[in-house]
């Protein structure tokens, strides 16, 4: 398909037109997007909505439906709810101080007194919404916890839903396995397939899953992941579509229990709701809104275990609705627990852990033992992109690298720390990579396979491959 062109009206006042190729990166056309509502691509505090006339959410990327002059989409602006930001008030005076403050250079009180001011908008500002919710109803001061918000916001806007596509026997063997091609699809077909994997454990006869629900339930969740260069809904496929894989290729989908399938399935699809695109350190270093409520404990996995159980919460989108009570009670201990695994700080104590019962002989009667794998299943498939051929892997490290690159900007903008893998003066595609896959995937990935079987070849040697591959790059 060529290039076509999008009918917009920036905030219903400025009209625009779009150039839309669809071999643009969604990164590319969210710039467009930038440039035509005015502000710097590189603000990525900034949420940009596209809204048909209707008020229906239109996904920023290379498939937007194209339209005419009388229909055109409505282009919003947001500010991003979680990065810190300062009072429309107090934000002119920031402004204008820190160009001051730059000014004058090394005037080192006058930018103490920013600081100090900055500090203070930002705290005022989380005390007001406190102090607002004290005094007001139950249902208004629910809005102020993200999560809940976050979901309200998605609710509003759920669109009608496109009928499934008929996908072919092939389609869904290929499916089973890590070679899969995962950038075949557009969102809607990618939630039909995270509907196929659930049809296909026997979930939905089982505990009784409501199409229409299910269905809801995905689109909610499609919605409630953000347009990140990395933590995007593609992601969240990707992340599902791998343990489903692994499940299949190691045959342990049938050691697993069913309610262990739906664990895995949900937490998978769950583990990094409305990832803010900047990660746990810049969240309590910025002392940012979830560092605050999760007291800089796992705050991101936290908030996207929070989302899921806020859209699980209510009865249109809860596909567990039909569980029993101690079903429900237990799938949702262990689907946090394996979201909460997914925070990498954790890291070195689950691997420890893990390694104690591999070598002990693994001891499937063992409850604790089946948790922690499930945990570890869901670990290795939020890092498995290099498990995948080259072609499909590679272009999720220059995403990844593109949202650390805007983390470490912002950062030293902000005068908080950054990590030097983060750096866009110090990394490298390559080094980057050598360093990732041989200290963390390939460790992570011979442990559990001392448990799997059948690991070698369809899933450790495509990450061996991987590391020469970026070895070779780097010379
Ligand atoms: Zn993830």
């Amino acid at each position: 398909m060529d290039s076509y062109s999008v009918y917009i009206s920036v905030e219903g006042k400025l009209n625009e037109t779009v150039r839309i190729a669809p071999s643009l990166s969604i990164q590319e056309i969210r710039s467009v997007f930038c440039a035509a509502a005015d502000v710097s691509y590189e603000t990525r505090d900034v949420v940009l909505k596209l809204y048909r006339p209707d008020g229906i959410l239109v996904p920023i990327g290379p498939h937007i439906p194209p339209n005419s002059p009388e229909t055109r989409y409505i282009l919003q602006v947001k500010q991003d709810k979680y990065l810190p930001g300062a009072s429309s008030e107090v934000k002119p005076v920031i402004d204008a101080l820190d160009a001051v403050s730059a000014l004058l250079g090394d005037a080192l009180k006058l930018k103490d007194k920013v600081d100090k001011l900055k500090r203070h908008a930002h705290a005022g500002g989380f005390d007001g919404a406190v102090g607002t919710a004290s005094v007001e109803s139950a249902a208004h001061a629910s809005k102020n916890i993200p999560a809940i918000r976050r979901v309200q916001q998605v609710g509003l806007r759920l669109e009608e839903t496109v009928p499934k596509p008929d996908f072919s026997d092939e389609v869904k063997e290929n499916l089973k396995h890590p070679t899969f091609d995962i950038w075949q699809w557009q969102e809607h077909e990618m939630a039909y397939l995270l509907e196929h994997m659930f049809v296909e454990f026997g979930l939905i006869e089982l505990y009784k899953i409501d199409e229409t629900k299910m269905r809801r339930f995905l689109q909610c969740v499609r919605c409630s992941y953000n347009n990140n260069p990395f933590h995007n809904f593609r992601h969240c496929f990707c992340v599902t579509q791998m343990m489903y894989g692994l499940l299949h290729v190691t045959g342990v989908h049938e050691k697993l229990t069913p309610l262990e399938k739906l664990v895995l399935l949900v937490a998978c699809i769950g583990h990094d709701l409305d990832h803010p695109g900047f990660n746990n350190a810049y969240q309590i270093n910025a002392s940012t809104e979830l560092s605050i409520i999760y007291n800089d404990i796992s705050p991101l996995e936290n908030h996207h275990a929070a989302v899921l159980f806020t859209i699980l919460k209510s009865d249109e989108t809860n596909i567990l609705s039909n569980l029993s009570n101690s079903e429900y009670k237990e799938a949702r201990k262990q689907i946090i627990n394996c979201i909460l695994a997914t925070d990498m700080a954790r890291h070195g104590e689950l691997m420890a852990k893990f390694k104690g019962y591999a070598e002990a002989g693994f001891n499937y009667e063992d409850p604790a033992q089946r948790t922690l794998l499930i945990q570890m299943i869901v670990k290795c498939a939020d890092i498995s992109n290099e498990v995948r051929p080259q072609h499909v892997s590679e272009p999720w490290v220059d995403s990844l690298l593109e949202e650390f690159f805007t983390q470490s900007d912002r950062e030293k903008a902000e005068g908080l720390p950054w990590a030097p893998f983060m750096d866009r003066q110090k990394v490298t595609k390559a080094s980057a990579q050598v360093g990732f896959i041989g200290f963390v995937m390939i460790p992570l990935f011979e442990l559990v396979s001392k448990v799997l079987p059948n690991m070698e070849e369809p899933v450790i040697q495509p990450i061996r491959r991987a590391l020469d591959y970026y070895k070779s790059m780097t010379g």
